[in-house]
């Protein structure tokens, strides 16, 4: 497979050498540009596979530029991953509305970073609907949708769902839902997957589909449109 080349847009110095040198490792081709003008003359030398955009910079915003981006029709399809230090869920949806395909919290580990981006890449190479009984999951609107019916969800509560709908009828522990939905070396305790599936079940109930996540007494989870 070609070697993916990724643009790191970061004003802040430790954080862009540390994801680039880290990415790097990874085996990735990295581009720096540490505000929006530098990041438009490195796209314009090269067209990168997915941009890494820092909310804040010095001489615009992220938002701006995703939003310029996602317009133009060279730009359409190259993913964002947003990197903000904002943590205000109006913002984070603001993130999403304007293009972008998924945003990470700092502090956030690059093995964090690093499975966000893997599985923001696979989207693009993948069909970018799945459906398993009457639940429908737009991997690139990042919407999950029950006929017509949009559900709200948070981003933990999506990659869940995302894991389940490509995984299911097979039981996971919570360390393998932990695994999936957090990243590794994370820590994270077991029992805030028990919460988060409580939070999606929620979500799944008034359209009658909560029963879809079912509980595997002394295992862990199972996805499955069988009762
Ligand atoms: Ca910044």
């Amino acid at each position: 497979m070609r070697t993916k080349r990724i643009l790191l847009v970061e004003d802040e110095q430790s954080i862009r050498e540390m994801v680039a040198f880290a990415l790097g490792q990874d085996g990735y081709v990295m581009d720096e540009a540490e505000d929006g003008q530098s990041a438009e003359s490195k796209i314009a030398d090269h067209l990168p596979d997915l941009i890494l955009l820092d909310w804040m910079l010095p001489d615009t915003s992220g938002l701006e530029l995703v939003r310029r981006w996602k317009r133009k029709e060279s730009m359409q399809d190259v993913p964002v991953i947003m990197l903000t230090a904002r943590v205000e869920e109006r913002d984070k949806i603001d993130g999403l509305d304007s293009g972008a395909d998924d945003y990470i919290t700092k502090p956030f580990s690059v093995k964090e970073l690093s499975a966000r981006i893997r599985a923001v890449l696979r989207r693009g190479t993948v069909d970018n609907q799945l459906s398993i009984g009457p639940i429908k999951l737009d991997l690139n609107a990042h919407r999950a949708l029950v006929g017509n019916h949009s559900i709200d969800m948070g981003p933990t509560e999506f990659r869940l769902l995302e894991f389940f709908m490509t995984h299911p009828d097979r039981v996971y522990t919570r360390t393998q839902l932990l695994d999936y939905a957090w990243g590794r070396n994370i820590y994270v305790e077991e029992r805030t997957v028990d919460v988060h599936i409580v939070r999606l079940r929620k979500l799944l109930k008034p359209l009658e589909c909560d029963h879809m996540i079912q509980t595997v007494r002394g295992y862990g989870y199972r996805f499955s449109a069988k009762k």
